[in-house]
């Protein structure tokens, strides 16, 4: 017996377990709620009166006396359990008119009961053979519909079973539906959710409506984006409520020392972030602070900066890297910049002999390590703090959500900076960072922030190679990046491979080395070593490069396959030069294959350099998932919401749920605070 919305889906089947059940509740189809949330595709108009005129495809439903029914074995198919089917032929009469229905694959116990009645109600659609009106597969229906919905088909469940397990929901539910926008007392349109769900599955058959699914979306798009801004709202209300016991006043001495440490002068927007850093950790709630600026700016100066003033003060820090070469250039970078501070510093990663690993997950119980830089290699149980406090997340993006909480769990404020390069576009990042405190760096250092972006041809493809070699002549490096070929890894090393030769064959006496996923760790270091110490002057690489590497002497970016890249992923590597004092220059390499389209897509990269700007293009090429990762965007959450058809929508929530704020902070609280659910629970 079904209570209530929050109802498990098996409560609608008479014996819970089928495959059914299982299946949809794989595909995230737990409850009656989620259930309702399944819209129809399409809806379609559906004529109850029958005529010789009709057009082909015109949908119809009737009554049909059936008059001569004639079967015969489908010997080419078999149904479950190796049962033999029947086409089956029925000649029928419908309101004076002859029409056949024609039923293939029939099941026996099925063609049984056709057989056994007189006349059966049918709706489907109209077709014509040899003249003769006929419906193939119609559905036998026993109500009276003037539309037929037809449903999505989920993780293999088709969508004529999910018809009827919704049309399986008690009547009363409909008017009682769970609802966000109703409890913050906002509209929408002036269509409630109630009204736009029975609308949506035909519940009141409200004859005078036209169906148009569209504005349905819209509205549901309108409450998912209010559900997630609250639930974004809640973790904020919680993460401030907790409070610990350390919060970290930095001295203005120890704040000047450490400025005084950099080889630059820090840009005002670096310095803006360090300082929203310090009065976070001043505070006795945690920190959660997402540094957010283009490739280049110098967020790794940030916190850096951070995590020294920190340890100055006898707290400890972990820097979190995805790949062991950026861990390891951080480690550098920061060898370099406290080597006059009496701050310690190790480097954990993977690839450390387990003698070091020990070594070092002692000292940092005994506090003896100051900062720790490493891979997820510190996520593992084995690495233990005295007192970590300042945990950093660089390309955030790159972590999943487990590997990062696990490593902040480890302090004891839980205090976190997660940094991305990966310009997140305001609307995605209202949805994924709208709990965080982001701090914004716009400011670029380097004087080339400009880098000069070309579409190369076969045409003047002789033009690049020389251009090419002009520079690597002028004692300048450059990258050659493959593409990763997600299908087939040998096929990826081939073609590297092949790139790799055409590069020495036409260049003999160029220094070419090659990196890619596939080399041992320490083949990685060593050739990215070389590269960085200049002997090597071409590095043809995969996609590796695009993360975090910092070589200044480096000026060329040639990408093979950009089509195969999104565009912040193009950005990102356009950013590994033009660094130094040298300016910087970006290729894309393009061939007779390489699809109209596609030149659209990277004429974007020749004509902006600011990674917002690209991303916001992005977003509207390809979508959020693709952008940053299916498991980070809402869209696992989201069921139908989607930030580019639904912006405005986002917009709406997102004022409403302020004014709601605004207006009655007593119930807001409540809406925060109250237990999971029970909101949105019923009972009949
Ligand atoms: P990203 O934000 O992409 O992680 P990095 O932190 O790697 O950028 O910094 C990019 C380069 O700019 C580094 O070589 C760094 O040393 C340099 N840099 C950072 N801040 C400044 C600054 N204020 N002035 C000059 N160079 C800087
Ligand atoms: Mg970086």
């Amino acid at each position: 017996m079904v209570k209530n919305w929050c109802d498990p889906l098996s409560s609608l089947f008479r014996k819970p377990g089928s495959q059914t059940e299982k299946k949809l509740y794989e595909a995230g189809i737990k409850n009656l709620t989620d259930l309702a949330w399944v819209i129809p595709r399409k809806a379609i108009s559906v004529q109850k009166f029958i005529s010789e005129n009709l057009d082909d495809g015109q949908h119809v439903s009737g009554e049909a006396r059936l008059i001569n029914i004639r079967s015969s074995r489908n010997f080419r198919a078999r149904g479950r359990n190796r049962v033999p089917l029947s086409n089956l032929t029925a000649i029928a009469k419908v309101d004076e008119i002859f029409i056949d229905l024609k039923w293939f694959n029939c099941y026996p116990n099925v063609e049984k009961s056709i057989r056994s009645k007189e006349t059966i109600k049918f709706i489907g659609e109209i077709s014509r053979f040899n003249g003769r009106l006929q419906i193939l597969n119609p559905l036998l229906n026993n109500e009276d519909e003037d539309t037929l919905l037809i449903y999505p088909t989920i993780n293999g469940i088709p969508g004529k079973k999910i018809a009827a397990l919704i049309k399986k929901i008690p009547e009363s539910f409909w008017n009682k539906v769970p609802s966000e926008s109703k409890f913050i007392g906002s509209s929408y349109g002036e269509i409630s959710l109630e009204r736009a769900l029975t609308f949506a599955h035909n519940i009141n058959k409200n004859k005078n409506s036209t169906h148009n699914l569209d504005d349905v979306r819209s509205r549901l798009a309108y409450e998912e984006f209010l559900q997630e801004q609250i639930l974004i709202r809640k973790r904020k209300y919680f993460r401030l409520k907790q409070a610990h016991k350390l919060p970290l006043e930095v001295t203005k001495k120890t704040f000047d020392e450490f400025i005084a440490l950099f080889p630059f002068k820090l840009t005002n927007d670096q310095l803006a972030a360090i300082n929203d850093i310090l009065s976070d950790m001043k505070k006795k709630t945690t920190m959660t602070r997402l540094i957010q600026g283009d490739v280049g700016c110098g967020k790794t100066a940030v916190t850096l900066a951070a995590g020294g003033m920190a340890a100055s003060h006898g707290f400890q820090t972990a820097i979190m890297c995805p790949t062991e070469s950026l861990a390891r250039q951080h480690f550098n970078t920061a060898l370099n910049l406290f080597k006059m501070a009496k701050i310690k510093i190790e480097l954990l990663v993977g690839s450390t002999p387990g003698k070091d690993k020990k070594a070092i997950n002692q000292r940092l119980v005994s506090g003896e390590i100051d900062i720790i830089i490493g891979t997820h290699t510190l996520v593992q149980d084995s690495v233990v703090f005295k007192n970590l406090n300042l945990v950093v997340i660089d390309e955030q993006h790159k972590f999943g959500v487990e590997q990062r909480s696990s490593l902040i769990e480890k302090s004891l404020t839980k205090n976190s900076i997660v940094m991305s390069a990966t310009p997140i576009p305001r609307s995605l990042s209202l949805t994924m960072y709208g709990d965080l405190d982001v701090s914004l760096i716009k400011e670029k250092p380097s004087a080339h922030s400009i880098i000069p972006s070309r579409i190369i041809n076969e045409a003047n493809y002789e033009k690049f190679l020389s251009f090419l070699l002009t520079r690597v002549n002028m004692g300048e490096q450059a990258y050659i990046v493959v593409p990763a070929i997600e299908e087939s890894e040998t096929l990826n090393i081939k073609n590297l491979n092949e790139i790799l030769s055409f590069f020495r064959d036409t260049f003999p006496q160029v220094e070419i080395d090659c990196l890619h996923g596939q080399l041992s760790s320490d083949e990685k270091m060593i050739s990215l070593e070389k590269f960085k110490e200049n002997k090597t002057k071409i590095l043809i690489a995969t996609s590796i490069v695009e993360v975090g590497i910092d070589i200044h002497n480096a000026t060329i970016m040639a990408i093979y396959g950009p089509e195969r890249f999104g565009l912040a992923s193009l950005h990102q590597l356009r950013g590994r030069v033009g660094r130094g004092e040298k300016p910087g220059f970006f290729f894309l390499l393009t061939d007779e294959k390489t699809s109209k389209e596609s030149i659209q897509r990277l004429k974007i990269l020749e004509e902006h350099q600011d990674g917002f700007i690209i991303a916001e293009k992005d977003l509207i090429n390809r979508g959020e998932g693709d952008i940053i990762g299916r498991n980070q965007s809402g869209t696992k959450f989201r069921k139908i919401a989607c930030i580019n058809q639904h912006a405005s929508e986002l917009e709406k929530a997102i004022n409403d749920l302020k004014k709601f704020e605004n207006e009655s902070p007593d119930s807001f609280l409540e809406l925060l605070t109250r237990p999971p659910k029970s909101a949105v629970e019923i009972t009949s």
